[in-house]
């Protein structure tokens, strides 16, 4: 380093918060990337409300806004394990339309607290029914007042944000370089899809790996997923478990994602254990710097092992869809303590003031 650090601003003033959404950074990994690989993180929490789904969010909304779908003041509804419920609230908040959010009340309680301190209405729905009952929630609350239901799972304003923002934002950073490999999970399936259209177009040379839960391997195994007239699901998948990666793999194969599987928009399809994401998230945090929640520990995991018997030269991203602060409450927090390790108490009572004792 030479010189100190200095900054210049962003060189303009912005209007509204919507229009802070994406850009986000591509981030190298220095100390956890083999040697001869350059692997890189897109970190999603630089978004406004911290997530991936502030993309998605503001799309469906001005989508529908410029269709008349949704009309001045008309209350959205929509079924969210969070993310998207926390981006919506931001939106609407932003544009001043009432929302309602339902949720199993599995998901973690800051998500719900979020969402209501963004102004929003969350309507818990029971654990056993799971991502199906919410989702069924929001379609009969929907029908019953006449609200615009978001339909995150199958509106193509989903892929399409990704495909005109995600990936162009991809193409633009990695313009004239090396990209090997793109690796992503998946919720709605917006993600994989949007970046896939232009990949598969504009890099055909750059390998898309997908993952999912190894419990809960609804592409893997093969098995076709039912559907109505509107693309929902008819029924929960019968090789869905519930996993610990918040904000992937619903209990269904979304409309959304069923793009990227008929068109064959990933070139492999990796699963991935849940505490081994929770590990790779831990470590992202103490060895980068780097905070991000299961699933993006959970991608990581997977860029690793790509990276670990990858030629010399290789490059890679992989897609970090939000912040691990959403998580204090999970399991991915909970061997850190609230009061003092036995390590924490010695360092303490290692010189005389202000001495604490062990709890
Ligand atoms: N990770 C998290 C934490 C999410 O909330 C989501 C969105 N549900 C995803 C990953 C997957 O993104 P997508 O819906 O675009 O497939």
């Amino acid at each position: 380093m030479t010189s100190s650090r200095t900054t210049q601003g962003r060189g303009q003033l912005y209007d509204t918060i919507l229009d802070t959404i994406g850009d986000t950074p591509c981030i190298r990994i220095n100390r956890l990337a083999p040697e001869g690989v350059r692997l890189y993180v897109k970190a999603e929490a630089f978004n406004p409300a911290a997530s991936v789904k502030d993309r998605l969010a503001v799309s469906i909304i001005e989508e529908a806004e410029r269709s008349g779908a949704l009309k001045p003041g008309q209350t959205v509804v929509e079924a969210t394990s969070g993310n998207t419920g926390i981006g919506l609230a931001m939106v609407c908040a932003a544009k001043g339309y009432p929302l309602v959010v339902t949720m199993a009340e599995s998901f973690s309680v800051e998500r719900r607290k979020l969402m209501r301190f963004l102004g929003a209405k969350v309507v818990l729905t029971p654990k056993a029914e799971k991502g199906f009952g919410m989702y069924n929630k929001a379609v009969e609350l929907a029908d019953a007042n006449g609200w615009f239901l978001a339909s995150q799972f199958e509106t193509d304003a989903n892929a399409k944000i990704h495909e005109n923002t995600t990936a162009r934002e991809i193409m633009a950073d990695f313009d004239g370089d090396r990209l090997d490999y793109v690796v992503t999970g998946y919720g709605t399936g917006g993600t994989v899809s949007g970046m896939g259209r232009v990949l598969r177009k504009e890099r055909p040379d750059t390998k898309i790996i997908l993952s999912e839960p190894a419990n809960a391997q609804l592409i893997g195994s093969g098995t076709v997923q039912g559907r109505n007239d509107t693309g929902q699901p008819a029924h929960s998948h019968p090789a869905f478990e519930p996993h610990p990666i918040q904000g992937w793999t619903p209990d269904f194969i979304p409309l959304v994602l069923q793009e990227a599987i008929d068109g064959k928009y990933y070139d492999e399809l990796i699963p991935v254990a849940g505490p081994t994401g929770m590990e790779w998230s831990r470590k992202l945090a103490q060895s980068e710097g780097i905070f991000t929640g299961v699933s993006g520990g959970s991608t990581f995991a997977i860029a690793v092992q790509i990276a670990e018997t990858a030629p010399e030269g290789t490059v890679i991203l992989c897609m970090l869809p939000d912040t691990g602060e959403r998580y204090l409450s999970s399991p991915l927090f909970e061997a850190v303590p609230d009061y003092m390790t036995d390590e924490e108490v010695a360092l303490s009572h290692s010189t005389p003031g202000y001495q604490m004792a062990a709890e």
